[in-house]
């Protein structure tokens, strides 16, 4: 028999109930117990809901308080010395390292302890806790987690396929600082650990352990392939009771398939969604003793699934392997999609149609179990609504519009091309505007406070009414160009008060994108994204912050620069189509803001900020991916940047500090000026622009504003001529390293009045 899998179900909860309890206990608003329990009732409510769908495999120990990489250092101990004392309790420990430790004041003044490093897992904009490792690092089995949730399961009578992150993968996604060797050299010791945990899960009943190795869909050194091989020999001999599952996902396993097929575990899973060829490459391969889980339903995106296509895959493996050793399951955890569609009444019964998130995609499995164990005929009922939900979808005209497709094909590469080359552009800005060397300006958002999002809240809501809305930004804005331009910046802008978030702000007023209600995706901890839905082709209707920036504009001589959301981030943070190459949506969307900078420069605003503070994380995982990926990502930038007068300024804006792998497409933007994140590298990243030679105008954020602590004169000031002895004086510009919206006014006023005197004590002492 065909079995319905899960690899991983959203943890968050329908509501956001794990948020809420989570920033409750926090806030001191609720007892340790109470935050327990609401992990327990929603885990409990987790397994009913899958169980109810039908779903055989599922999934336990998947389900985190914070996040699972930190689940997993604090399973094996792996909790750095700073974090010891946090407190007796082991989830102040944990809390501690997700979150930091405030100082304390008095006698007993603890110093404060920031929090373990975030990046963001793979290609996706989960952020995992980087763990963080020691030379000569000693494991021990420090939590038992993963088995009290199975016992919890069982009880409940779930028989629970307990997921782990696999040891190989845990390593690389840590870090060892002053260690000579890299973290795979403590595989042996991490390894005697994970030996102890497989053998009391099975003690406690577990038959199937799945073990995730998503580096195995990366490109592998020799020494990571030995580990795997290493790794997997012991782990089988540790495990003779048990099953284990070994998962890849986010792409095919490509040149690590016979390596993948080599670990001898009893279950392999496969993407079938990123990569559905390598079905065809694995079957002859497979060992006869080996059950096949088929990732034919997108774990990554939110689309009902071709139900015809992915039964191809799974008939296709059956007939090979057999009906006993194939599963059907997501291509990956459905950690990344929302959790109800149901909940989205007020989106249309035609788009919704078209749309599954994680309880329909369960669903969807199950169905396809069936089919394959029953036959077509058995549920041929659902197929057809299914095939006419998809066959609705690829004709509607609400996804394909003619004008976009006919404006596209006149697209030839002169529009990508600024009228004239960077060096005489800038003198033409020079003489336009007139700015002082050194300009200093911001990254363009200033604090969002409770008044503004609640103007905001009431507006949506119905409570306020469109003209007390705009009144009410009006003087916003007006305040915010106010305080810029007593704090004497050189550079304003409108402070974004109207946006409660850059890319769903555009998706709301661009054709082609759809906004849900309760959409949540973890982001990290209790943080949560309501990525939009960008179902068709896209197109702008009317200008979307022209009225804005021309009012900030009309109330200052210094520029107001206009501020916009690149493509590729608005690619890059949205769930895109899966009907045609993401190269396409994003010229797509290069195409409307091009519309839309076009008229921000004809309402007369001469600086236009594109931000695309996700350029870099749309890195395609395998390396021989990055250069075709790169290049339309820089094309669609340019599409929207290219089309203004040479004495109009572009800027843009990145956060992020890992440069060297993207240099050369960072200098083909070709934007005037770029402003970065340097101030937690300590400008470290100058150096890679000094040595290659950045031709164009640049802003290191010399202002770290993720933390609430504001810099000194002298700290900016050391910084500024740090940045001056690597990049021409005459090309730097003075900013902080982000937006500044999760500021407070009493933290921004000061940290800026202190910047601009930087700037100022620079210019004096270097003309
Ligand atoms: N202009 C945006 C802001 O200032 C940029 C945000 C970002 O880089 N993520 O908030
Ligand atoms: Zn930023």
């Amino acid at each position: 028999m065909v079995v319905a899998a899960n690899l991983g179900f959203p943890r968050i909860g329908c509501n956001r109930e794990l948020k809420k309890a989570l920033e409750q206990y926090w806030s001191g608003a609720i007892s340790a117990d109470a935050l327990l329990s609401q992990g327990r009732r929603l885990r409990a409510e987790h397994w009913r809901v899958q169980q109810a769908l039908g779903i055989e495999r599922i999934p336990v120990n998947d389900f985190s308080l914070y996040d699972h990489v930190l689940d997993t250092a604090v399973l094996v101990g792996a909790v750095p010395r700073r974090y010891a004392g946090a407190g007796a309790a082991e989830l102040d420990t944990y809390f501690a390292m997700a979150r930091g430790l405030a100082g304390a004041a008095g006698p007993s003044a603890a110093a404060e302890v920031p929090a373990m490093e975030m990046t963001k897992w793979f290609d996706t904009n989960y952020h995992y806790i980087v763990p963080e490792f020691e030379p000569g690092q000693r494991f021990s089995l420090a939590s038992t987690k993963p088995i009290d949730e199975l016992v919890e399961a069982r009880q409940l009578g779930v028989a629970g396929r307990v997921v782990l992150l696999g040891p190989v993968s845990f390593l690389l996604l840590g870090k060892m600082p002053g260690g000579q060797a890299g973290p795979l050299s403590l595989l042996d010791g991490l390894l005697a650990v994970y030996g102890e945990l497989l053998a009391r899960l099975a003690a406690a009943g577990a038959v199937w352990v799945q073990f995730d190795e998503p580096y195995l869909a990366l490109d592998l050194t020799e020494e990571t392939r030995q580990a795997f091989s290493h790794a997997y020999h012991r782990l089988n001999q540790a495990s003779s009771d048990l099953s284990l599952m070994l998962a890849s996902y986010f792409g095919g396993l490509g040149d690590n398939l016979p390596l993948a097929l080599s670990l001898g575990t009893r279950g392999l899973h496969l993407d079938l969604v990123r990569a559905p060829r390598q079905l065809a490459e694995a079957l002859p391969l497979v060992p006869s003793s080996t059950t096949l889980s088929l990732g034919v339903v997108d774990g990554r995106n939110v689309w009902r699934t071709d139900l015809d296509r992915a039964l191809a895959l799974v008939e296709q493996a059956v007939d090979v392997v057999g009906s006993d050793r194939v599963e059907v399951a997501p291509s990956c955890s459905l950690l990344h999609v929302p959790i109800d569609l149901e909940q989205e009444t007020h989106l249309d019964g035609e788009l919704r149609g078209w749309l599954a998130f994680a309880r329909q995609k369960l669903a969807e499995l199950s169905l396809l179990a069936r089919a394959a164990n029953e036959g077509r005929t058995a549920v041929e009922q659902e197929l057809s609504a299914s095939r006419q939900a998809l066959a609705d979808r690829r004709r509607s005209p609400r996804i394909h519009k003619p004008e976009v497709a006919a404006r596209l094909s006149t697209i030839d590469p002169s529009l990508l091309e600024r009228h004239s080359a960077y060096p005489q552009r800038a003198d033409a800005q020079r003489k336009r505007l007139g700015l002082p060397r050194l300009p200093t300006t911001t990254i363009g958002s200033f604090p969002q406070t409770p008044d503004v999002r609640k103007a905001r809240a009431d507006f949506k809501a119905g409570r306020a009414s469109p003209s007390d809305y705009e009144s009410f930004c009006r003087g916003q804005i007006a305040g915010t160009v106010r305080a810029q331009e007593q704090i004497g910046l050189d550079v304003l802008a409108h402070g974004e008060c109207e946006r409660n978030d850059m890319v769903e702000y555009f998706a709301e007023q661009l054709d082609g994108y759809a906004i849900t209600r309760n959409g949540w995706v973890q982001s990290y901890g209790s943080r949560c994204v309501k990525p939009p839905i960008l179902f068709g082709d896209v197109a702008r209707g009317q200008a979307m912050t022209v009225r804005w920036s021309s009012y900030a504009q009309s109330l200052s001589s210094r520029p107001v620069k206009g501020m916009l959301t690149g493509p590729v981030t608005m690619l890059k943070w949205s769930f895109v189509r899966d009907d045609q190459p993401l190269e396409l949506t994003c010229r797509q969307i290069g195409l409307a803001l091009r519309d839309e900078v076009l008229e921000l420069e004809a309402a007369g605003i001469g600086i236009i900020q594109i931000d695309e503070p996700a350029l870099r994380e749309g890195l395609p995982l395998r390396r021989a991916d990055w250069p075709t990926y790169l290049r339309w990502a820089v094309d669609a930038f340019r599409l929207a940047a290219s089309a203004v007068r040479d004495e109009t300024q572009i800027h843009t804006h990145m956060c992020y500090a890992q440069f060297a792998d993207i240099f050369d497409a960072i200098v083909e933007l070709d934007a005037d000026v770029l402003s970065i994140e340097t101030a937690r590298s300590r400008m470290e990243l100058l150096d890679t622009f000094r040595a290659r030679g950045y031709p164009n105008e640049i802003g290191p954020g010399i202002y770290d504003i993720h933390s609430p602590r504001i810099p000194s004169r002298a700290e900016m000031e050391d910084m500024l001529r740090r940045a001056c002895s690597c990049i021409d004086a005459d090309r730097l510009w003075v900013n902080p390293d982000c937006g500044l919206k999760t500021r407070r006014w009493q933290e921004v006023i000061p940290a800026l009045e202190a910047m601009v005197a930087a700037a100022q004590a620079v210019r004096a002492g270097s003309s």
